[in-house]
């Protein structure tokens, strides 16, 4: 039979990698608590039609990223390209919006995108994303944002990451829908006689989805762009204030950012404001957060009853990818207690004395194929053994077994009786 291997675009996460994903994760979990976010699990698979309506026909996702299918029972399912509208639609499903006036919810799992995989982009990848359901205030955005910057400086200082400690906060406004239209109106008479130019993904999103245009990588519609005219100045009086609002408080935080007008991120749900959060040693295409507010879609799946709410997702394969050139490896080092060796006549004993302290919380391991002794202490020390526990078969007669310091390579010979008592003082 021929090897089966993994789906383009998947990982294996295995030991260290997967004991760094948890450190990760136990950082998000702690950081999301001090914020008071509250942690949601919810189907990695929903309806199509949530993720048409919620993110937008015509946006990239839905339009050419899906992975979409026909389950038995002809209905049509799509694993989740992101984690928003599933978020949405578990808060209206289970009255949350009508329970609390303020749901602060955050989840981390897995996502699905048929993209073109390259490094730091995957077609199962791990996000982590916080939304803010209920609140129209500026100041729920700057503290989402702040949430964000809190997790990657502790993870730059933890790690003694430096390429993490260098991060650019971009923000925006991208309007409502009273302002809005304005100024795709104004987009569009300026990039008319241009159009033409324009690269063949920007001409058929100036029909359909002018803003996009505004973060076109294609070096032609870059410098067609360049002094293309700014949503600010198109802003209602609404949004103008609650842009200004939130750089006040971004300033009042202390928090460094730069106002990119051409800012719009990739999907239609976006209102007022925008955000990303760069860092250089990826290059300039690829954000590690980004969110920003969406006031017009929980509406489309509530009757039309609009609820304010902010959010942002985290790629957490990207952050792997910076953490590279940290102390990673070294933080998250696996290793055992005792590492119990044994000969055959000694495995009885053995396995009573392992159980007795497994069940103190002494981590043990120990190697019940009883190799040679030279191949037991070689498996200790890759597991970064604390101390080696020898049962020797004349000693266990005597009812004493040696303990050795795996650092120092001392010796002590202990009784049966005092073995656990040695043991539990040592690792003290
Ligand atoms: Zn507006
Ligand atoms: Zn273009």
């Amino acid at each position: 039979m021929s090897q089966i291997s993994r789906i383009r675009g998947t990982n294996d996460f295995l030991y260290n990698d997967s004991r760094k994903l948890r450190y990760i994760e136990e950082i998000l979990h702690k950081k999301s608590r001090i914020y008071n976010f509250e942690q949601i699990r919810l189907p990695i698979f929903e309806y199509t039609d949530l993720f048409q309506r919620g993110i937008g026909e015509e946006t990239d996702i839905v339009s050419k990223e899906m992975f979409t299918f026909t389950d038995r029972g002809n209905r049509s399912i799509t694993l989740r390209p992101e984690g928003t509208a599933g978020t949405v639609r578990a808060a209206i499903e289970n009255s949350l919006l009508n329970e609390r006036s303020i749901n602060k919810i955050y989840y981390i799992g897995s996502m699905y995108r048929a993209e073109r995989p390259q490094k730091g982009r995957y077609r199962e990848f791990n996000q982590y994303g916080i939304e803010c359901i209920g609140s129209d205030s500026p100041h729920t955005d700057a503290e989402i944002i702040a949430l964000n910057l809190d997790i990657l400086k502790t993870l730059s200082s933890n790690l003694n990451c430096e390429a993490l400690s260098i991060l650019n906060l971009e923000i925006n406004t991208v309007g409502c829908e009273k302002c809005k239209p304005k100024y795709n109106d104004a987009l569009s008479k300026q990039l008319a006689s241009q159009k033409d130019k324009l690269c063949t993904v920007c001409q058929n999103r100036y029909d359909k989805n002018i803003l996009r245009i505004l973060d076109c990588k294609n070096e032609g519609c870059i410098s067609i762009l360049e002094n293309v005219v700014k949503m600010y100045d198109y802003a209602c009086d609404e949004c103008k204030a609650h842009f200004n609002i939130l750089c006040d408080a971004l300033n009042k935080m202390n928090i460094d950012f730069n106002i990119n007008p051409k800012l719009v991120r990739g999907l239609d749900y976006y209102t007022k404001t925008a955000f990303e959060i760069k860092s250089n040693y990826l290059g300039t295409q690829s954000a590690l957060a980004g969110g920003g507010r969406y006031d017009n879609l929980i509406g489309i799946f509530n009757n039309g009853k609009q609820v304010p709410a902010v959010g942002s997702a985290m790629g957490i394969e990207r952050l792997l990818i910076i953490l590279e050139d940290s102390n990673f490896d070294n933080t998250i080092k696996n290793s055992i207690d005792i590492f119990v060796v044994l000969f055959k006549e000694t495995s009885n004993v053995g396995i009573e004395i392992i159980n007795k302290l497994r069940q103190k919380n002494v981590s043990v391991e120990s190697d019940f194929n009883i190799r040679s002794i030279k191949s037991q202490f070689k498996t200790a020390d890759k597991y970064n053994a604390k101390y080696a526990l020898i049962l020797g078969p004349d000693e266990v007669l005597d009812n004493k077994a040696t303990i050795r310091d795996m650092n120092t390579g001392d010796e002590t010979k202990v009784s049966f009786e005092t073995l656990e008592s040695v043991i539990l003082s040592k690792l003290k």
